[in-house]
């Protein structure tokens, strides 16, 4: 994940302070120098780690803190509010809203697709965006404005046909005003409430490329402009960044590639320099590896703390709404059963990877569904619901798994017809999962982005 490095220092950093006998000045220089360090590795732009530095230093004044007063704890809070600004743009420019037709154009970087690094992802974004409020029950529609990327329609329709999602663009119209202009008038004909425009990749230095990119706005008039950025672009964000948005008022940004080793930092701390905050992530090819980005949460996740709110989402995602109540006070409870383990392994099977919602879980990494092996775990889930479908009504609800004789487990792999190591292998599986599920237990399921409740 990019800015696990990141992440990693700085929770190390933080992680010492705690450790020091008393916390004085020196403490807190040492600290405050470890993080400037690492930030300025992950290419966080230098005078966002300047202000970042000082602020923690105004607002951390030893002097000024009675003793009694719990140091640690107002450090590491200054700390994660200091990333938490650098990271907070604000609001988009516009918010769509569902059945209200808008127009939501996408820029970003030219990519030639042999390089995967150039590509920002706009393309694919696109229709990830799409599919995110589709889902939501919304009706989006895609239109292919790239006429420079050849291939560039045939993309765009090749994934929209995928997401069922409706497309228009042409094979030999070279104007790309004209197609965006058409689109938008067929999609409003046909009440569309969220008709989104893919428009060519271009550089700050391709006057001609930009010149073009703002007739496709002053004519199609959208509503929002998203700015598609590839995590690994490093320092050349700021300027990138910065030339789209006075040239078509950028309203908000979209970071790609989120899932690749990027430092990430340059994406990150760009955006916010420019005022455009971000609303998405993606973290993968696939379809549904796109997140909303919310900070708190995002810096909660950074720092090793998980992302309970992100959870939430995704539960609440996936999870049919009468089932929710009644999983939240079993988890709080710290009951985990086979048949809690059957029913979420059918609610995540549906939604694809897994290990996206095991990882907002804190202290939990995606064992269950590594990166690059979900298709193998996937299948693995599939055996272990059918073991699982020869199990008892007893053997589903019981808290206890001594009563997994040799005898039972005998039967459910002849029932299932699948060897005893199998069974046995389930039986871990979910004895791992009931640990980590059962520190859910008394837990307060914290407010968005509320880090002192974890
Ligand atoms: P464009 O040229 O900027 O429109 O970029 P494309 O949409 O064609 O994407 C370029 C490549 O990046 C494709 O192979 C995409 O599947 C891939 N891609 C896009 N977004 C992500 C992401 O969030 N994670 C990963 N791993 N790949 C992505």
């Amino acid at each position: 994940m990019v800015l696990a490095e990141l992440g990693g220092s700085i929770s190390r950093a933080l992680q010492r302070m705690n450790n020091a006998p008393t916390i004085d000045e020196k403490v807190l220089g040492e600290l405050i120098n470890e993080i400037a360090r690492a930030l300025l590795q992950a290419d966080v732009d230098f005078k966002v780690v300047a202000d970042m530095r000082s602020n923690i230093k105004k607002i951390v004044n030893l002097d000024d803190l009675a003793a009694g007063h719990n140091k640690r704890k107002i450090i590491q809070q200054a700390v994660f509010n200091e990333l938490c600004k650098m990271l907070d743009a604000g609001k988009p420019s516009y918010t769509p809203k569902k059945g209200k037709p808008s127009v939501t154009m996408f820029v970003g970087l030219q990519g030639s697709c042999i390089c995967w690094v150039q590509c920002s992802g706009k393309t694919t974004t696109c229709t990830k965006y799409a599919h995110y409020y589709q889902k939501k029950g919304w009706k989006p529609a895609l239109v292919c404005a790239d006429t420079f990327r050849a291939g560039a329609f045939d993309q765009l329709k090749q994934n929209a046909t995928k997401a069922k999602i409706p497309f228009y663009g042409s094979y030999m119209e070279s104007d790309p005003v004209k197609i965006a202009l058409e689109g938008v008038e067929r999609f409003k004909e046909e009440n569309c409430d969220l008709i989104i425009v893919d428009t060519s990749g271009r550089h700050k230095q391709e006057a001609a490329l930009f010149e073009e990119m703002r007739q496709v706005y002053e004519a199609t008039k959208p509503d929002l402009v998203i700015f598609v950025m590839d995590s690994s672009i490093g320092q050349a964000a700021f300027n990138q960044a910065q030339a789209f948005k006075q040239s078509v008022s950028v309203g908000a940004v979209i970071v790609t590639k989120m899932d690749g080793h990027a430092k990430g930092g340059g994406a990150l701390s760009a955006v916010a320099a420019t005022k455009s905050p971000i609303i998405f992530i993606g973290t993968g090819e696939h379809m549904d590896e796109f997140e909303v980005f919310d900070v708190k949460p995002f810096v909660s996740r950074l720092l090793g703390m998980g992302d309970w709110s992100g959870f939430m989402d995704k539960i609440q995602d996936v999870v049919p709404m009468d089932q929710q109540p009644e999983l939240l006070q079993k988890l709080s409870e710290g009951q985990f059963t086979l048949r809690i383990m059957y029913e979420q392994f059918q609610n995540l099977l549906k939604m694809g990877p897994i290990g996206q919602v095991f990882s907002m879980i804190p202290g939990f990494s995606s064992e269950l569904m590594p990166k690059g092996h979900e298709k193998e775990s996937q299948a693995k889930i599939k055996r272990y619901m059918t073991m699982m479908d020869s199990m008892t009504n007893e053997e589903l609800d019981s808290t206890n798994p001594k009563i997994m004789t040799e005898s039972r487990m005998m039967r459910i792999a002849r029932g299932a017809g699948r060897p005893m190591i199998e069974v046995m292998d389930m039986l871990d599986e979910y004895k791992r999962l009931a640990k980590v599920w059962g520190k859910m237990k008394g837990l307060k399921i914290p407010k968005r982005g509320d880090m002192s409740a974890l």
